[in-house]
């Protein structure tokens, strides 16, 4: 028997790839330029186990079957977030031109955690940040970076609070404090739980607003609060806080201001809620979801701060081999719990870039037009009860005489037959429906129609 030795100088570990190179942006042209999106969902682990079998081998199985795996057994065990029909938590609805730079992106790996090694996709991401920077009404000395999500903003934009506190003042007796509201998301308790900080919770008022009242009582009241929390665009009803008040109040605790708007914060693009937010200019940081409501891909999360100088205090990562970056010049890696990143704000940089502005404008305002037909119809069916008056893209509505039983074997229903896909939730403790809005393509009188089903029988048990 003959061993084929190989050739100590041979490079090419990997072999030619240029056929599974071809392979897999193929597979990526088509699942972009499909329309429209399937509906899909997950299935059962072990069910999931026995149809995909073993891909990872000691002799590789190959980009044929490893694609063909993908096609057919791995991606329809996924949800399909961006399909229109899609309403449940917050779904995504990414343009085309993203997704396809999403791939670009990836093509190019660059290391954009430092301006030395990553300078023009920084530039870019940094632009996108300025429109957004321009949305928020701050100076031009604002500053930011792109991270992975909301929960990574939130913690990053707070360790730069508690630091930023630290700095001018002993730690408190009974440690650091935020203040938020309980509508507030559950990652500003994460966020806490990591920095070992409490959470000190204001009540909301009658319409589900963290008010300036309620946090200038607990700022009164409490000693070693770094930083309040305001929600723009609450998760569960898409609420405005009274950011304008709060903001008021915060100036004068000398508090800092954090808003969160990781799904709301997308709505500053338009104009017909644009007074909603007034008081943002005074906030000290922010986020946004591009992948929520601005129409990018996972993962991507805008984090603002209308002072840098903080977040690079809080955030520049020190040791010997780091010494080199220059620390005069902009790295998203100083601004941020975060070193090695991807560009991951370029899909959203490239989509501006290529549709424009006023087509972002037009496609939040459609959404928000869509959110308002369905609150309409809801309101005038006497089958249906419309809980809040959407402020957002949230609809919050019950059917009176329905528990939660009935809610899940209707949600369930409209999920399998691929007519929608819209989940219970809780309102002052009951279980009711919730439709978000962010997808442009979605058809407000499909979802009407959809809704009409909630009507039939009285008997809806069957
Ligand atoms: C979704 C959401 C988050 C968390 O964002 P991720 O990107 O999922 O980490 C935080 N705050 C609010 C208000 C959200 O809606």
């Amino acid at each position: 028997m003959s061993v084929k030795k190989e050739s100590p100088v041979d490079h090419r570990v990997w072999g030619d790839e240029a056929e599974i190179v071809d392979a897999a942006l193929d597979y990526a042209w088509r699942r972009i330029t499909e329309a429209p999106d399937p509906v899909s969902g997950a299935r059962p682990a072990a069910d999931l186990a026995l149809a995909a079998g073993t891909a990872v081998t000691p002799g590789g199985i190959g980009a044929a079957a490893a694609i063909k795996l993908f096609d057919q057994v791995l991606l329809p065990a996924t949800r399909s977030q961006n399909a229109s029909t899609n309403l449940a938590y917050i779904p995504a609805a990414p343009t085309r031109a993203a997704l396809a730079f999403d791939a670009v992106t990836g093509a190019a790996n660059i290391f954009a955690g430092t301006w030395e090694a990553g300078a023009g996709a920084i530039h870019a991401e940094n632009e996108a940040l300025a429109w957004l920077s321009g949305l928020l009404g701050w100076p031009s000395t604002a500053a930011g970076c792109f991270v992975s999500g909301g929960t990574m903003g939130n913690l990053s934009a707070l360790i730069t609070a508690r630091a930023a506190a630290a700095a001018s003042r002993p730690r408190p007796a009974d440690g650091w404090k935020i203040v938020c509201a309980d509508s507030a998301h559950s990652s500003i308790r994460s966020a806490a739980q990591a920095m070992d900080v409490t959470v000190v919770t204001a009540p909301v008022d009658r319409r589900g607003h963290l008010t300036g009242d309620a946090v200038d009582a607990v700022l009164t009241s409490t000693t070693g609060v770094f930083a309040v929390v305001a929600t723009a665009g609450t998760t569960n009803a898409g609420l405005i806080d009274d950011l304008d008040a709060i903001a008021d109040v915060c100036a004068r605790h000398e508090v800092w201001l954090h808003v969160d708007g990781a799904y709301g914060g997308a709505g500053l693009a338009a104009p017909s809620v644009r007074h909603r937010y007034t008081g943002i200019e005074r906030a000290d940081s922010f986020i946004v979801d591009p992948h929520k409501w601005l129409f990018a891909p996972y993962d991507c999360c805008a984090l603002l701060y209308r002072d840098p100088a903080p977040a690079r205090a809080a955030h520049s990562q020190t040791a010997s081999y780091l010494d080199a970056i220059d620390r005069e010049v902009h790295n998203p890696t100083d601004l941020a719990l975060h070193l090695s990143r991807r560009a991951r704000g370029l899909p959203f940089w490239f989509s501006l870039a290529v549709h424009g502005t006023e087509r972002y404008v037009r496609a939040v305002e459609r959404t928000l037009t869509a959110s308002r037909l369905v609150a309409d119809a809801i309101r005038a069916d006497d089958r249906l009860r419309l809980l809040v008056e959407p402020e957002l893209s949230v609809v919050l509505f019950d059917r009176p005489g329905w528990g939660p039983q009935d809610y899940a074997t209707w949600s369930a229903r409209t999920a399998a037959t691929g007519a929608m896909l819209c989940v219970p939730t809780q309102w002052n403790g009951a279980t009711v429906l919730r439709l978000a809005f962010v997808n442009p393509d979605t058809d407000a009188e499909e979802v009407i129609a959809t809704l009409r089903t909630l009507r039939q029988g009285d008997e809806p048990r069957g």
